[in-house]
């Protein structure tokens, strides 16, 4: 076998996929093994006898992991000694190395068997939502609070060698490595992620600048970084509501301010709500054509709204792509609507025809019809439009742009 790993091209799909599964089968078996040695050799000092104050600096400068990669797999060994029943949930990937860390400051010598169980195979939302469901938090005051300026943060940079400080590491841990305890992954927020398939979105806020964290049944923690012109649009919302609201707290105010969008987001994607308007729902919207996949003979059509509500109640907010062993995708982001039978290709905007899939199903979609060529052809075409404005919104503003200009509901559509 080639030593050029990387290539792949002359894998099946098939074989590509089945590759994939040993690749990672392989890594979880190697970190259950790693963190076993990590944990034998703190045990036996011989970190020391080479010369290091701590495990975690043999880690970084003789085994040169990154800081971040060191405190976690020394937290996670840690943690393995006091419970070896992780091995072999690590070792067949029934709890990953974030997951065991999110577990790690609510297991006990009675608790863990238990614990332990209930994770297998939650992921890391999953598992903080079960640790705050069985461990609740009080609730947290709503609060604005002015952060320090950026060049602030820069001056306080680490000393070489020494542990990263950045806001998302919490305490330092009561053991002799000099490491801290970062957060145990991404957050978890309900943040835009990458949808599946191999299509970007647009660029979206840095993970780290809004999070929802549960801290008990149904009960959650939002933290997000606001400017000075949203802050007074809060503070001037807190002061009209204070006869309905007489302490100010902000969730209530969030709450009726999120009534409003989505009933307006409803109306403005599906009409839901929407007065109808003559002929509207017959009238062609050449505006509204699709840059992308259509091909430019093809005029582009009107979904009318009563057929987007009719897909809205059939298909519920969320994506319909099914795969082959009928698992669905479900993502409730970049939704879109689709024609299954691609409009340049005679398909209808009928109910029928017309289903919701995320962005990126629906460029996958456009791409089995059209072919991956034309349409990486038609988007690069279509870039200028969607370049990011340096607040990281579409250049058409606000999300709208996904919908009502690029298409109103096609972009990336093959119809
Ligand atoms: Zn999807």
């Amino acid at each position: 076998m080639s030593d050029a790993f990387w290539l792949l091209d002359h894998l099946s799909n098939q074989q590509l996929l089945d590759s994939l599964g040993q690749v990672l089968r392989r890594q979880r078996r190697s970190l259950a093994e790693l963190v076993a040695h990590l944990a034998e050799v703190e045990e036996r000092r011989l970190h020391l006898e080479a010369a290091h104050c701590s495990l975690f600096d043999y880690c970084v400068r003789q085994l040169h992991m990154s800081e971040d990669e060191a405190c976690r797999r020394i937290e996670l060994a840690r943690l393995t000694r006091r419970f070896p029943a992780l091995f072999p949930l690590l070792a067949s990937g029934d709890i990953t190395l974030s997951a065991a860390l999110v577990l790690k400051p609510v297991l006990t010598s009675d608790n863990h068997a238990e614990l332990l169980e209930a994770a297998r195979r939650k992921s890391i939302r999953e598992t903080r939502e079960m640790v705050a469901a069985r461990f609740p938090s009080p609730d947290v005051p709503s609060t604005i609070r002015k952060l320090p300026e950026p060049n602030t943060v820069r001056a306080s940079a680490p000393a070489p060698h020494s542990t990263p400080v950045a806001p998302l590491f919490a305490a330092p841990t009561p053991a002799t490595a000099p490491c801290t305890t970062p957060r145990t992954d991404p957050p978890a927020s309900s943040a835009p992620t990458d949808p599946p398939g191999a299509v970007a979105p647009p660029s979206v806020a840095p993970p780290s600048a809004h999070r929802i964290e549960p801290i008990a049944t149904e009960r959650y923690k939002l933290q997000l970084t606001i400017d000075a012109s949203l802050k007074r649009q809060l503070e001037t919302a807190r002061d009209l509501l204070r006869h309905a609201n007489p302490s100010g707290d902000f969730a209530p105010i969030l709450s009726r301010a999120l009534d409003l969008l989505v009933a307006e987001l409803l109306r403005h994607r599906f009409g839901v709500g929407a007065r109808r308007k003559a002929n509207r729902d017959r009238k062609l919207t050449p505006a509204n054509t699709p840059a992308s996949a259509s091909p430019p003979s093809t005029p582009a059509t009107h979904i009318a709204h009563a057929t987007r509500r009719a897909v809205l109640e059939r298909d519920g907010l969320a994506c319909t792509w099914v795969d082959a062993s009928g698992n669905r995708c479900s993502s409730r982001a970049w939704l879109e609507l689709d024609h299954r039978q691609p409009h340049g290709k005679g398909g209808g905007s009928d109910a029928e025809n017309i289903r919701l899939l995320c962005r990126a199903h629906n460029q996958l979609a456009a791409e089995q019809a059209y072919g991956r060529a034309h349409i990486e052809r038609a988007k690069a075409t279509r870039r200028p439009f969607r370049r990011n404005t340096p607040s990281g919104r579409t250049a058409a503003t606000d999300g709208h742009a996904v919908f009502s200009r690029a298409g109103g509901e096609h972009v990336g559509d093959s119809s």
